[in-house]
């Protein structure tokens, strides 16, 4: 016997050295046995336990029941999720681990149960749950507002508050909530004008980093400021003090109360705000995690998305000065145009007199000038001559805009043969691929070619001048190119002989006035296009230009 009560002792200090609450129940369903640490989880005694229906102690007694139920059916059960409900309503999430037992004669007599407290895994794998909500916000919000908005939601869920709110702080001092979810309209409006400057509450306090006396016992060491109770702690206060808390959390009867200031690198950005009528709804736990986790990740958001509307702003900014830029250059261009085609009309007429006048002079006077004389007047002759040329040149250019028609669907071909028929010429040897069709004003490109051809012959080497004309598609242009076997230019002149009146050789050398390039590119550029060459000096020149499609087409 005493052997008996030895071995018997031994099982006891067995069950009861357990961590893990252990129970064993009747048939009947009814707890036979419990150890020290089920005492502690259900928060009822030995005594009280024993006899009662097990499934009593959980927040969902059928499936309670159901597990039970499951253990008989086949012999056990393990990992069974429940949640125990203590005696002061505290719950604990457990996994249960069951068997049933048999008498020596193999009877089944009950279940014997094994729990597992689960609560701190349940914890973290929500306060992850919780953190990755918040960076996947992070990651496909596109503004401030939108992502504030979403992140109450995932605190709310979190937090189990029924109140979440986030002020920020903006550049006049004021603190309105971004965002908030849960708090009474007129919570919202007498709280959103606060100032930091003017006011005082909590929340003020908290982006402050300023706490009173008073309020030392609801702070973290962090600077957050928390309280389960708050309606007892308001009226443990000297009725001076008590002023310092009554404001609209108080007056809403907001029991729990969390304000965790959302910092940016040292500054204090905004705050959090959690709240509930209930007690206990902000377990510092709770309050240190969105400090140390939330709480930062909103601030690192809020940095990205401010520096984000800050680019924007400066690139509308830019926008719109490329914008005002363009138009008034484009406007001066127009003024631009508008004199050099005045000017060369106008100063036409007066030049057309000096020139007849001077020519009736020559007429007259010519027998009886001497050499010196008669040198004079043929330089001045020269010079009326060529101003009249460059003059029209002048005229001509102005005209591309204000004269130029609009793009019409043409077979290249055509003003091809228009510009060799003009030229007039018998040494060049022309020739082409077949050409495309392309959008252009006819006789702009008539004048191109022109323009092109008569330079390639004008600027041919000892050789006959041969020239060729193809076109090659690009992704959304026509390219053409016109190849010579003239004399060639440097690479370093690529940009001056674009320019009006630029030339590379005396009049002498070959006449012209240095208009013909600079058409061509007005003329190129009017359609969207672009032109420059390439060239071997001594052995001939490509000029290519190109016509890109209208919009819309292919
Ligand atoms: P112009 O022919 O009246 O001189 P352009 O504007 O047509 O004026 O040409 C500018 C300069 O570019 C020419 O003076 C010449 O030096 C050079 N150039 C143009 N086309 C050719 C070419 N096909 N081969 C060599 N040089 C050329």
């Amino acid at each position: 016997q005493e052997e008996l009560r030895a071995a018997s002792l031994y099982s006891r200090s067995l069950l009861e050295a357990s961590l893990d609450p252990l129970v064993t129940i009747s048939a009947e369903g009814k707890i036979t046995d419990v150890n020290e640490a089920t005492v502690q989880v259900t928060g009822s005694s030995r005594m009280e336990l024993i006899g009662t229906d097990f499934s009593n102690y959980f927040t969902e007694p059928d499936k309670a029941r159901e597990g039970y139920q499951k253990v008989f059916a086949q012999g056990f059960v393990t990992d069974y999720p429940l949640t125990i409900q203590n005696h002061n309503g505290k719950l604990i999430d457990v996994l249960y681990n069951a068997t049933v037992y048999k008498n020596e004669e193999g009877e089944v007599q009950g279940i014997f149960a094994a729990a597992r407290d689960v609560t701190e895994k349940k914890q973290t794998e929500r306060r992850q749950g919780a953190t990755n909500a918040l960076l996947e916000l992070y990651a496909r919000k596109t503004s401030r507002k939108e992502y504030l908005v979403s992140a109450v939601d995932v605190i709310r869920d979190w937090s189990g508050c029924s109140r979440v709110g986030i002020r920020i702080k903006d550049s006049e001092d004021n603190i309105p909530y971004e965002s908030s979810v849960g708090f009474e309209k007129n919570f919202i409006e007498m709280e959103n004008p606060l100032h930091l400057g003017n006011d005082s509450c909590l929340c003020i306090r908290a982006i402050l980093q300023n706490p009173k006396e008073s309020d030392k016992v609801l702070l973290t060491p962090d600077g957050s400021f928390y309280s389960n109770d708050s309606l007892a702690f308001l009226r443990n206060l000297s009725p001076m003090k008590a002023k310092d808390y009554r404001g609209q959390c108080m007056k809403h009867g907001f029991q729990s109360i969390g304000i965790i200031p959302i910092r940016y690198r040292d500054d204090v950005v905004g705050a959090i705000h959690i709240a509930d009528s209930q007690k206990d709804m902000v377990p510092l736990a709770n309050v240190q995690f969105i400090e140390s986790t939330i709480a930062p990740l909103i601030g690192e958001a809020i940095n990205r998305f401010n520096a984000e509307a800050e680019l924007e702003k400066y690139h509308l900014h830019l926008e719109e000065i490329v914008k005002q830029r363009t138009e008034e250059l484009a406007r001066s261009n127009k003024d631009l145009e508008q004199f050099a085609y005045v000017a060369s009309h106008d100063l036409q007429e007066p030049l057309r007199a000096v020139a007849g006048f001077v020519g009736l002079l020559q007429r007259q006077i010519t027998d009886s000038l001497n050499d010196k004389t008669k040198e004079y007047m043929d330089f001045t002759i020269n010079g009326v001559h060529r101003m009249q040329a460059l003059i029209n040149g002048l005229l001509e250019y102005s005209r591309i805009d204000t004269r130029g028609k609009p793009p019409v669907e043409i077979d290249s071909s055509e003003p091809l043969e228009d510009a060799v028929l003009a030229l007039h010429t018998s040494i060049a040897k022309i020739t082409s691929d077949k050409l495309p069709t392309v959008n252009i004003d006819p006789i702009q490109l008539t004048q191109l070619f022109q323009n092109l051809i008569s330079n390639a012959i004008k600027f041919k080497s000892e050789k006959p001048p041969e020239i060729h004309i193809s076109a090659t598609r690009q992704d959304n242009a026509w390219q053409f190119a016109v190849k010579d076997n003239g004399i060639g230019i440097e690479r370093q002149y690529a940009d001056r002989i674009f320019m009006i009146f630029q030339r590379l050789h005396t009049r002498k050398q070959y006449p012209g006035t240095g208009i013909g390039l600079s058409l061509c590119k007005k003329i190129v550029e009017r359609h969207g296009g672009k032109i420059w060459f390439e060239s071997e000096p001594g052995k001939g020149s490509t000029f290519y230009f190109t016509i890109p499609d209208l919009e819309g087409q292919n």
